[in-house]
């Protein structure tokens, strides 16, 4: 059985003061939730000022499958970068990260190949890479959806073994979904999803494929996440905007219902 993961990416929200507040704020809640659930799993991924804050929080409140990761990280161990932070840095306080953002390829132009050393990096660190895939507007009304999520699949995670394959998650985030309230429909999310897996099952076998656990990422809320949920080749979600609003324990409540089914 895959892990159900609700990760909670915060962007460009909250400083270390206002970051511990809202974790003191939710952690007690998702771990009641998540404690009954050990097939689930929440990471909460704050900016990386912040990163150590929330860490402090949540060393003072003892939790369970509730975890930290970073929103970005570059690939090189150490030295002349600028701004950037080492994958050995970010696993001081993290085990995962998100990797290839859609903002991160918009606005900084990362391309398939940074997030491809990113993730040979990550896996090398043991950090979980959450590696984010998705066409673009233009993409998705000219019907290019699926060429886009396969040369990303494979561009992305090239030379990954099957093995490192099956330990990465990837969240499946159409770019007009993110930030804009307008959600994929679940199925359309689960027809992307399970090509996903498709795409895998060529590369890296049937049991990688069905280990690999796809989250879909894109205006998720709680009131939507259950349409998401009840595909099986939905593994859980990507929540950006309702990942800094008490909106997120009763995502990760609603996803609780569901996995307990
Ligand atoms: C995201 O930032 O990964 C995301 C899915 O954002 P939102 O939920 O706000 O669309």
């Amino acid at each position: 059985m895959r892990t159900t993961i609700i990760a909670g990416n915060w962007k460009m929200n909250f400083g270390p003061q206002q970051a511990s507040r809202f974790t003191a704020e939710i952690l007690p809640e998702l771990d009641k939730i998540i404690r009954q659930h050990p097939s689930m799993l929440s990471i909460l991924c704050p900016p990386s000022i912040s990163l150590s804050a929330v860490h402090q929080v949540m060393q003072s409140i003892p939790t369970h499958g509730i975890e930290l990761g970073a929103q970005n990280m570059y690939f090189e161990d150490k030295g002349a970068f600028t701004g950037e932070t080492a994958p050995e840095m970010v696993k001081e306080l993290c085990s995962a990260v998100i990797l290839g953002h859609s903002e991160r390829r918009n606005y900084f132009h990362e391309t398939d190949e940074l997030v491809n050393k990113k993730v040979h990096a990550a896996l090398h660190y043991g950090l979980l890479p959450i590696v984010c895939i998705g066409e673009n507007t233009e993409q998705y009304e000219l019907g290019e959806t699926q060429s886009v999520i396969r040369d990303q699949i494979h561009r992305s995670l090239a030379g990954l073994d099957a093995e490192q394959a099956s330990q990465i998650v990837i969240a499946y985030e159409p770019i007009w979904a993110i930030g804009t309230g307008k959600a994929a429909t679940a199925s359309e999310a689960n027809m992307v999803i399970h090509y996903i897996r498709y795409v895998y099952s060529e590369i890296y076998g049937a049991d990688a494929a069905q280990a690999i656990r796809i989250l879909y990422g894109g205006s998720v809320t709680s009131a939507n996440i259950g349409e998401f949920l009840a595909y099986p080749d939905i593994d859980g979600g990507l929540i950006g905007g309702a990942s800094i609003k008490p909106d997120f324990v009763e995502i990760v409540r609603k996803s609780a219902e569901i996995v307990k089914k």
